[in-house]
């Protein structure tokens, strides 16, 4: 499971998650209903989500989740 973007797709853009203009990279389709383009950063918080199936934020897991996962990911507590 990749945690970096892919270089060779990386543009110059606005985070669609931070709204910082840096290098953006286009959000796996995978990963569901998610913002893109995505910063490094937060395109490895989506990467490192998905590999450990979970959810950034209240929104991903709110717009991705199942039912039953959206409970399992409130009742982990809040997200970091
Ligand atoms: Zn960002």
């Amino acid at each position: 499971m990749p945690t970096s973007p892919t270089p060779v797709t990386a543009a110059e853009g606005r985070c669609a998650r931070c709204k910082q203009s840096r290098a953006v990279f286009p959000a796996k389709a995978e990963w569901g209903d998610v913002p893109t383009p995505l910063c490094t950063t937060d395109w490895q918080r989506f990467a490192e989500a998905r590999a450990n199936r979970t959810y950034v934020d209240w929104a991903d897991a709110f717009d991705n989740a199942s039912d039953e996962e959206f409970e399992a990911h409130l009742s982990s507590g809040s997200p970091r």
